[in-house]
């Protein structure tokens, strides 16, 4: 491409966002009622909502209570059940960005794929898979640690003759009805889908690797009496959802923190399946050899009831082999089956090793993190100015609304972008000691906790068994450490000093 050319597909602004779910729509919205309009949202996806747009199988709704799974500044009295459904929180993203005026910013069917930054003008180049080349003072990726479906390799897969299709991908134009369906996986997904498909095939094999512990899910919808006092009384909502909050933080905690009280929901967990599950053998298959709290916690009040079904199978020696028209388990027994939907999760830790990030010196994202991912409070690389990661590394959350996490980070980056646009400095570049010792903290207290000593293998681990995903401890305590970026913790390069 010519120089003019290149010029041509110039677009200068002063925040790039990546991203259209909660994280790049919540900055987005932030960054609009701070008055700053100068901003470029960009989706690869033709569509805004993320995580809400892309999971539309049967069944898909939050695991947080809505009333907390939503933003703090645009509450909602209107969410018809306690854990609303996907299209419910679509709608929700969808209302906000027109009362906020943000469809304006989104540039869709635009995919990030890497930036450079400059260290003369202190700019991010960022560069698209269609060849726009966006020039930026500050980058915010909100792309998700929850949206590179993960398919397991499966030998023969490729031979396949059926449909075949991820949870974060299904095909509605496939009718399930009547079919023998094989189902690989018993996550988060998969518990909230498999009730519904077991409705309406003819046959469902369901794969298991490792059981997960399962609570009962407290749904039910919301009055409208409810919510007509929501509406009159918002502080009642307020109240709610702070309660809401605190039962969340503590139950969780609690679990995780507290052995007795660990072997009290262990105890309760597997009363539940006895209470749910009519085959003993089924039962010993569902029931986990794992510390509860060592992989996510999953809440659902149909999955055991939908293994009582005649036409529902557990699986747990695992898929072998696929042929044109069958699976083969491990104990070598062949199933014929007309379809695979896959249940099996995200890429997490890997999330970012496909995008070109270079930073000072030339230096790769990958290469900052080559002995894992992490940054100063989940949130900013040392190395790499005015980029900030929404989500990112140690900031997930099993027990809790991420929700929050965001919001919360969101108010870091905004501490730093507000001096910044008001041309008080033009690169903060946090510093590799403050980056470390916030790290490290993290890391001695995810030493020997549950997630990596409780007897199981999870996506919150990377290859190296460490965790790169979680919060370890209570989000208020993220509250407080995120409130306001410390000047200390950061270089900062002041305007004209260049
Ligand atoms: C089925 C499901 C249920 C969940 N339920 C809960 C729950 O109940 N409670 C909870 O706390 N969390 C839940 N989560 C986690 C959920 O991912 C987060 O709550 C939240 O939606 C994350 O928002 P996000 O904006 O960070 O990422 P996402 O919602 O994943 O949005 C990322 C966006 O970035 C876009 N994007 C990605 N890469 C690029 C690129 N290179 N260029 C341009 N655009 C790009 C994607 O298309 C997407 O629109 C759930 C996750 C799933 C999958």
């Amino acid at each position: 491409m010519g120089k003019r050319q290149r010029e041509q597909h110039r677009h200068d602004t002063s925040v790039v966002i990546v991203g259209s779910g909660f994280s790049g729509l919540g900055t987005a919205i932030r960054l609009k009622k701070e008055g700053v309009h100068d901003f470029v949202l960009l989706e690869k996806s033709d569509d805004l909502g993320g995580t809400w747009r892309d999971n539309t199988y049967p069944g898909c709704a939050c695991d947080v209570p809505s009333l907390m799974y939503s933003f703090s500044f645009e509450q909602n009295p209107d969410w018809s059940r306690m854990f609303a459904e996907q299209g419910e929180i679509e709608e929700y993203l969808r209302r906000c960005v027109d009362k906020h005026g943000v469809h304006e910013h989104i540039h869709y069917g635009v995919e990030f794929t890497g930036a450079e930054w400059d260290e003369d003008g202190h700019e991010w180049h960022v560069s698209t898979a269609d060849g726009t080349e966006y020039v930026a003072r500050a980058l915010v990726s909100g792309l998700g640690a929850l949206h590179i479906p993960n398919y397991p390799e499966l030998p023969g897969l490729e031979r396949f003759q059926g449909e075949s299709f991820h949870s974060a991908d299904w095909n509605h134009d496939y009718d399930l009805t009547d079919k023998r369906v094989a189902v690989v996986g018993t996550g988060a997904s998969a518990i909230q889908f498999v009730p519904k498909v077991a409705e309406e095939v003819s046959k469902l094999n369901l794969f298991q690797r490792t059981p997960p512990w399962i609570q009962p899910k407290p749904d039910r919808p919301l009055s409208e009496r409810v919510q007509r006092a929501f509406r009159r009384v918002p502080l009642l909502q307020r109240a709610v959802r702070f309660a809401i909050y605190m039962t969340l933080e503590f139950r969780s905690v609690a679990v995780l923190r507290e052995p007795r009280l660990q072997r009290i929901s262990q105890w309760m967990a597997k009363r539940f399946i006895r209470k749910q599950v009519h085959d003993r053998k089924t039962r010993e298959a569902v029931t986990p050899d794992y510390a509860m709290g060592c992989k996510r916690i999953l809440l659902s009040s149909d999955f055991y009831p939908a293994l009582n079904q005649s036409n529902v199978e557990l699986n747990t020696s695992g898929v072998t082999e696929v042929r044109e028209n069958s699976v083969v388990d491990g104990e070598g027994v062949e199933h014929p089956v007309d379809a695979i939907i896959f249940g099996t999760g995200f890429h997490v830790t890997d999330a970012f090793d496909h995008l070109s990030i270079v930073g000072r010196g030339g230096r790769k994202l990958q290469d900052a993190w080559k002995d894992g991912m992490e940054a100063h409070k989940g949130i900013t690389v040392s190395g790499f100015p005015n980029l900030y990661f929404l989500l990112g590394p140690n900031t997930g959350l099993g027990h809790n609304s991420v929700v929050f996490m965001i919001e919360c980070q969101i108010n870091y980056v905004l501490s730093i972008l507000r001096p910044m646009l008001r041309g008080e400095f033009t690169q903060a570049d946090v510093r590799q000691s403050a980056q470390n010792e916030f790290n490290s903290r993290i890391q001695s207290r995810l030493k020997g906790a549950v997630w990596s000593a409780g007897g199981c293998q999870s996506w919150y681990l990377d290859e190296n068994g460490v965790n790169r995903t979680l919060w370890p401890g209570f989000t208020w305590n993220y509250w407080w450490q995120t409130r306001k970026a410390d000047p200390k913790d950061y270089e900062i390069q002041r305007a004209g000093a260049r």
